[in-house]
């Protein structure tokens, strides 16, 4: 199972967070890993997103109703609003079961950034919706991933070598908990994140501001791993106002909190955690130090038009990860379902492996997946272009085996030393 010499890119869609074992945040060493036990939380997937979490989902439901569930609604531009019919379609299947609030996340966020875009000017109940659906996304995740690691994506960290790229299309910051732990068990100075390496622009209210505005610009490949998050964090945030200066940088946001014994629960002291902010912490009392304008946070769903023009930090994960795909040895999708209606993330594998340089061989595509990975699909996409295969597995026993593999490498190196 050894990934060999070359560049790997990682592409983690939603089952690889849903599927990651949790375990307590601590100084973990490497050896200890095996032994950690996961405690009983996950990542919720975006079709069970609010299930059993107690934020009033319904809310949003209801909301949108009152606004854009009348029939002479319409967009500022005249055209008929793509809300409305969804809307209406939420509300009856509400009718017909009262147990039902729910309905796919993305499908949602999807819905109102689409109407944003076509909107001449924004439009302010769109932009409360999105304010709602974006807070309660990171208050969710929040739920789920507080005070805890990603198993699999530490153990996923220690196969990185310079060069290799991660591709997230997940809201949640586990990936970026799991690079700021790797950094601390074994540094390497060639290999760092995108995340790691931002400017600190000091404290606001107990919150750790940086920024991120020393995104690589090539030439690949890269001498050091990369982290690209394609449809940004939940520790990110922007200026909305476009012509302003700030409006191409992202500002990571985090509360600094005291970490907690996983035994006892009492506070450690001297360790300050990284974790997201969301909207009971006053946090949206933020504004753009140079505008005036109030803050938006920089996460995005699968959208079909133009990618991403409102976010640049955004824009720019895209365009790397386009180059990072290009020179990519080999391509490794977990927990990615290749959903027909993202169509971005079609153009990107498509046209990136079709588009190689000449020198450049194939690459290998692999598929980690538990049940029915999307092979026909994935073929479908990227034609003769490459050879694509499927590892029917869970994310958590594919890693277990390279992790395993990965450590009986390295004691032969320490033989042969
Ligand atoms: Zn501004």
């Amino acid at each position: 199972m050894s990934e060999g010499p070359g560049k790997t890119v990682y592409i983690l869609g939603a089952g690889a967070s849903s599927g990651s074992r949790l375990i307590p945040k601590k100084d973990y060493r490497l050896d200890e890993l095996s032994g950690a036990v996961p405690v009983n939380a996950r990542v919720p997937l975006t079709h069970e997103f609010f299930d059993g979490s107690e934020i009033p989902y319904g809310e949003l439901r209801d909301y949108l109703l009152k606004n854009f569930g009348e029939k002479e609604w319409h967009t500022r531009s005249g055209q008929r609003g793509v809300m409305e019919e969804f809307v209406k379609k939420w509300h009856e299947r509400s009718r017909q079961n009262a147990e039902f609030s729910d309905a796919d996340i993305e499908l949602v966020f999807t819905r109102i950034e689409t109407e944003l875009f076509r909107s001449p000017r924004k439009d302010a109940r769109l932009e409360r919706a999105r304010y709602w659906i974006t807070e309660r996304i990171v208050r969710r995740l929040r739920q789920a991933c507080e005070g805890n690691y990603s198993l699999d994506y530490m153990k996923l960290c220690q196969l990185l070598k310079p060069g290799d790229v991660i591709v997230t299309f997940n809201w949640d910051d586990l990936i970026e908990k799991a690079l700021d732990w790797r950094s601390q068990e074994w540094y390497h100075e060639s290999i760092v994140a995108v995340s790691q390496h931002p400017a600190w622009t000091g404290t606001r209210d107990g919150a750790r501001v940086l920024r991120l505005d020393n995104f690589q610009k090539g030439p690949f490949p890269l001498k050091h791993a990369l982290l690209l998050k394609l449809h940004g964090s939940v520790t990110w945030f922007a200026c909305p106002t476009t012509d302003c200066p700030e409006h191409n940088q992202v500002y990571m946001i985090q509360k600094l909190s005291r970490s907690k014994d996983p035994v006892t629960g009492q506070e450690v002291s001297g360790d300050q955690v990284p974790e997201p902010y969301y909207e009971d912490e006053g946090l949206l009392s933020l504004y753009c130090n140079t505008c005036g304008k109030q803050m938006v946070r920089v996460i995005v769903p699968p959208i079909t038009f133009k990618p991403y023009e409102d976010y640049p930090a955004v824009r720019v994960s895209w365009w790397l990860a386009y180059r990072a795909l290009q020179h990519a040895d080999r391509i490794v999708a977990i927990g990615y379902s290749f959903r027909e209606s993202d169509a971005y993330s079609e153009w990107l594998l498509a046209s990136a492996v079709r588009n190689r340089p000449p020198e450049k061989e194939p690459p290998l595509i692999k598929l980690v997946c538990p049940s029915n990975p999307p092979l026909m699909r994935v073929k479908d996409i990227v034609r003769d272009w490459s050879e694509v295969s499927a590892i029917k597995k869970p994310f958590s026993d594919w890693v277990d085996d390279q992790f395993e593999h990965r450590q009986v490498e390295n004691d032969a190196t320490d033989d042969n030393g």
